[in-house]
């Protein structure tokens, strides 16, 4: 049977696969169109449905499913995150994704330093095991956030410090693992296959027989570089790497299922060797007149035994500057304008060692005629930044906007280092003969050099595809170097095994197949009987891609634009021919990386983090949207899949500013429930949320009535029943001295600061805004408080931005409230005024949402002009003009959570700038996501368990090991409010917004100065 002929299912086809499956496993079995489209993807230019998916619980729910597939004649996909870049994880397969559940450290040896892991467990989370016990595991991929050691093995991943350490291959001590006929052993050293099953004794006797056999091929056709990881490592037998294998040179059959790629064995478990964290490192960073010379000289500074030479080509350093939290980071490394630099890293047990060979770098950069090119990095905080911005290069690449993008097929070529220079010129030259361009970076010590033809695959790419290919093949043989040497075979490279390997070897891999999996269920169709690389049939966009018309409600015009990749030059916004406006690029954006599967720093994103699950990943929502678009669901854009994949999204904006590519799936959101609720109507108790801007007057006016919900025994219940607010929370509580209804507020049309006070402010906490107003004047500025302008259809109703209207899409109500803002906040801004706001959420929708209406400059000069109160004070304070008199408080610390909106648009820094003026208050951040209330979202029913489990991630244990006398600030009202309600059970902390803080010290200054008086 051929592999790249689809698998014949059973005659009762999937259903009876699914309901099988129900009935043998505890994990989810998600066979909807949704959910398999969801996984069709990975991090390649591929899109293959998988026949379903499975989510296992546990092992057991693994081996009960390979039993069905194998009954069923249903090939089986492992997966991890899903991050290969060729294609490995996409199959007409049943996709088993162990991700979720099967990711424990089940054994820790710190004497032999040694670790047995379940395959879903993610590099990071073993890493953060690790260091207290001064261990890692040092195969550091760029995508170590989210990188599952099962699918780390299966691909023979590499880091940047693979000089130092090797790859997977060299790193992984044992593996048990499960045939395809559900024979289990643990593959290892000759000795430990002695005890193994018949089956696998005999699999064994006969693999080695092939090696015997192949050993001329294996030693004629296996590239000598350390950096080959396609075909199948027959070269367990007759080590061929630069790097042996083993330490000892004996062999381990483990070895030999590195970098198979799911298509022998499914991993159970891995032990693996661990390293010694390195005690000292320094980093130099050499600055080059020209890339040639940078890869001229990498042969000889690798001599000096770095642990990592990593390059930067001069696009990438242009792209990383024009990121604003980049450009100090990337300007501290260059001297004048180099066209490369090469991050060259030292490490060693004393501080002495890295610091000698930096020297002896600097030397050497002398010798070879550039003395004074080398920038010395010692801190380790500056190192750490700068590798962080090396390891975003691929995604900093990807955020290219249009059709042409950056394509993974010649991405990793090995060539032996003597021949960098000259395979980086000649391969420049093939990109130009074929109209493209290329942006180089990442491993020079190892000769793998990342580089990416922008190709649009609608058109014309798959030709220029192959045309390359050939021509980087065929210099990858004349230099002897390996041509996939990093990110495994899978769809794009399987084709190259045999052109590789040679006939021989070919067959002795399909052999190596036959005997693992018969029947061939495992992964078919990668490393052998491939398919072609250019079968268009399997691109996610190929020639004829068709999205559906929509009538957009907020402005994507700047995604609708075509790329030139030689000028690197976009076309007008609209000009794309995006029949969706600008939409569908924006979601296509998404280029399935992966990146938003994080658990560090940053708050994306927030509902996986709870749940784990691909559907409420940012990722998983926006292949939902680009499959809707593609009509996938049906003629109808607002379909039922798109509402369940976004509804635990809690609009954070995490990804807008976290995600490399920048999807900004909040506003997308937004989008999304425009077209939705105008499909199918919005629930009373929804309409009511939105437009409560529009009846919080009235309320305001009888508060008791308004409050009654929370006062009245059975009413929260009731709501609950009736609108589905859950009945465990209390809601804010209407005031009856809103602030704006104070008589003398000041008017003034020659302010400084315009204070808008919002809804939520105003209604439910209007001390917040008068705290605000006494701050600013404290400071000597003069204040006008916004009002409606004399034109306003109703005049006597406060000012709103929007907010509520968005988030249930009522994107017409949300404008004709920009309008009235625009016409009230436009003379102070037209005359240079500055508009200062209170909740985080509010305010900066005129720097966001405001710029996506269509209402042109007249927004673009608010949203320049917007500043949270915080923002406004600190910009002051850094301009030496801020005259603010604090006093010292009785509390000496802040413990501040920022709202998402703040940290998106990087708000934070300024709150807790201002804080710190306050004498003597120890200032410190929360490493925390969303707080989980999210607007109205935390106080639905549906909802509650989900929004206090983010909580609980990082934020309400922060709040609760605080001192009873630590200030915790919070600036959102939600969020104030999720603290208040998160820790009822043990004595309620309350949060305060840092204007109130600011205030205290106000005031405490004041008394303090009476009392001098
Ligand atoms: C932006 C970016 C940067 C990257 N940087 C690097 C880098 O620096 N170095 C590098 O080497 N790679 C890199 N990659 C590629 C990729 O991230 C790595 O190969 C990563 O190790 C894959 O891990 P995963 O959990 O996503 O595996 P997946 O993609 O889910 O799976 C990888 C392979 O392993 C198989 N597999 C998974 N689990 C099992 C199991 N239990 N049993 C058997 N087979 C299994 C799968 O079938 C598949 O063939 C990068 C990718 C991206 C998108
Ligand atoms: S949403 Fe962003 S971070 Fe997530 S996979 Fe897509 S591009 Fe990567
Ligand atoms: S807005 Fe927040 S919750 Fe929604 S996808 Fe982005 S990071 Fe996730």
């Amino acid at each position: 049977m051929n592999a790249a002929q689809p698998i014949v299912l059973h005659a009762r086809g999937d259903t009876e696969l699914a309901r099988r499956l129900r009935k043998a496993v505890a994990g989810s079995v998600l066979f909807d169109a949704a959910s398999r489209g969801r996984y069709s993807t990975d991090a390649s230019i591929y899109q293959i449905e998988p026949l379903g998916v499975l989510v296992p619980s546990n092992d057991d729910d693994v081996a009960a499913a390979m039993d069905v597939c194998r009954e069923l004649r249903v090939p089986v996909l492992a997966r991890g995150a899903g991050s290969s870049q060729c294609g490995q994880t996409v199959g007409a397969a049943l996709v088993i994704d162990h991700s979720k559940h099967i990711r424990r450290v089940l054994d820790f040896d710190r004497d032999a330093m040694t670790v047995t892991v379940e395959p879903g467990l993610v590099l990071d989370a073993l890493n953060a095991y690790l260091r207290p016990h001064g261990l890692w595991f040092p195969v550091d991929v760029s995508t170590s956030a989210q990188a599952t050691l099962g699918g780390m093995a299966g691909n023979n991943s590499c880091g940047s410090r693979s000089i130092a350490y090797g790859n997977m291959v060299h790193n992984v001590c044992a593996i048990d693992a499960r045939l395809a006929d559900g024979t289990t052993a643990r593959f290892g050293t000759a000795a430990e296959m002695a005890g193994a099953p018949p089956r696998v004794r005999e699999l064994v006797g006969r693999l080695a027989a092939i090696g015997a056999r192949e050993r001329d091929a294996i030693e004629a056709n296996v590239p000598k570089v350390m950096r080959r990881v396609g075909g199948y490592n027959v070269d367990v037998f007759h080590p061929q790497s630069e790097r042996p294998y083993t330490r000892d040179g004996t062999l381990n059959y483990a070895h030999l299922l590195v970098g198979s790629e799911g298509t022998l064995a499914w991993t159970r478990s891995l032990t693996l060797q661990l390293a010694r964290l390195p005690a000292h490192r320094a980093l130099g960073v050499v600055n080059f007149p020209s890339l040639y010379r940078a890869m001229e000289c990498a042969q000889s500074i690798v001599k000096l035994a770095p642990s990592a030479v990593e390059l930067v080509d001069r696009t990438m350093i242009g792209l990383a500057r024009g990121n604003p939290a980049f450009r100090p980071i990337v300007d501290g490394a260059l001297i004048g304008e180099p066209e490369a630099i090469l991050l060259t890293e030292f490490i060693g047990d004393s501080a002495d060692a890295p610091a000698r060979k930096l020297d002896g770098l600097v030397a050497l950069m002398a010798d070879l005629g550039l003395p004074g090119s080398v920038v010395r990095m010692t801190d380790a905080g500056a190192q750490k930044a700068l590798w962080d911005v090396r390891k975003a290069g691929l995604n900093i690449m990807m955020s290219m906007r249009g059709d042409g993008k950056p394509v993974s097929f010649i991405e990793d070529c090995a060539v032996p280092l003597e021949h960098l220079a000259e395979y980086v010129d000649r391969l420049t030259q093939v990109f130009a003969k074929h109209g493209t361009r290329g942006t180089w970076y990442a491993h020079a010590s190892v000769g793998t050099l990342h580089v990416r033809p922008i190709l649009d695959m609608r058109r014309g790419g798959a030709a220029k595809m192959r045309a390359i290919a050939e021509e980087a093949s065929a210099m990858v043989r004349e230099y002897k170097g390996a041509y996939s040497g990093e990110h495994g075979d899978g769809l794009v490279r399987s084709e190259w095994v045999a052109w590789q390997f040679g006939p021989r070897l070919a067959r002795a891999f399909d052999e190596v197949k036959d005997l693992f999996d018969p029947d061939r269920l495992m992964n078919p169709g990668k490393i052998v009987r491939p398919t072609k690389m250019d079968d268009a049939s399997l691109f996610r966009y190929p020639p004829g891609y068709r999205t559906l018309p929509l009538a957009t409600a907020l402005d994507w015009s700047a995604w609708n634009v075509d790329n030139d990749p030689v000028t690197d030059t976009l076309t007008a916004p609209g000009t794309g021919g995006d029949p969706a406006g600008g939409f569908a690029k924006a979601v296509e954006m998404c280029n399935n990386n992966g990146h938003c599967r994080k658990f560090d720093a940053g708050t994306m994103c927030p509902s996986y983090r709870v749940t784990r699950d691909e559907e409420h990943l940012t990722r998983g929502r926006a292949n939902t949207l680009r499959l809707a678009l593609a009509g996938r669901f049906g003629d109808d854009f607002a379909s039922e899949p798109v509402r369940a994949a976004l509804d635990l999204c809690v609009s954070c904006k995490g990804c807008r500013r976290d995600c490399p590519t920048g999807v900004d799936m909040a506003k997308m959101k937004i989008e999304f429930l425009y077209h939705w609720q105008r499909a199918h109507g919005l629930p009373l108790k929804d309409r009511a949320i939105a437009s409560m801007p529009r009846w919080a007057p009235w309320a305001a006016r009888l508060p008791w009535l308004a409050n009654l919900r929370d006062t009245m025994p059975g009413a929260a219940q009731l709501s609950e029943a009736i609108a589905g607010l859950s009945a465990k929370r209390t809601l804010p509580r209407f005031r009856r001295d809103a602030f704006l209804r104070d008589g003398a507020l000041p008017q003034d049309s020659a302010a400084d600061a315009v204070l808008f006070v919002d809804t939520f402010t105003n209604y439910f906490e209007p001390d917040n805004a008068r705290a605000a107003l006494d701050v600013l004047q404290a400071a000597g500025y003069r204040v006008h408080v916004a009002r409606p302008s004399a034109q306003d259809a109703e005049p006597s109703r406060p000012l709103c931005c929007g907010r509520t209207f968005l988030a249930g899409g009522l994107v017409d109500d949300a404008k004709r409230e920009a309008r009235r803002m625009l016409a009230a906040l436009g003379p102070h801004v037209d005359r240079g005024a500055t508009v200062v706001g209170l909740e985080p959420s509010c305010l900066l929708t005129l720097r966001d949402e405001f710029l996506s209406m269509g209402f042109g400059e007249a927004a673009q000069r608010l949203s320049q002009q917007a500043l949270l109160v915080e923002e406004f004070l600190a910009r002051e304070s850094r301009a030496g003009r801020l005259r603010l008199p604090l006093a010292r408080l009785p509390q000496k610390r802040a413990l501040v959570h920022g709202h998402c909106h703040q940290k998106a648009f990087d708000a934070i820094a300024p709150t807790l700038a201002v804080l710190k003026l306050v004498p003597d208050l120890a200032v410190d951040a929360i490493e925390s996501s969303c707080c989980g209330m999210a607007g109205s979202f935390g106080y639905e029913a549906a909802h509650y368990d989900v929004s206090m489990r983010m909580a609980e991630l990082a934020l309400l244990p922060a709040v609760r090991a605080a001192a009873a006398d630590t200030l915790i600030v919070a600036d959102g009202t939600s969020c104030r409010h999720q603290i208040a309600d998160g820790t009822r059970a043990n004595g309620r902390r309350q949060a305060m917004h840092a204007v109130q803080v600011l205030a205290r010290a106000v005031r405490a200054a004041r008394s303090n100065e009476g009392a001098t008086r």
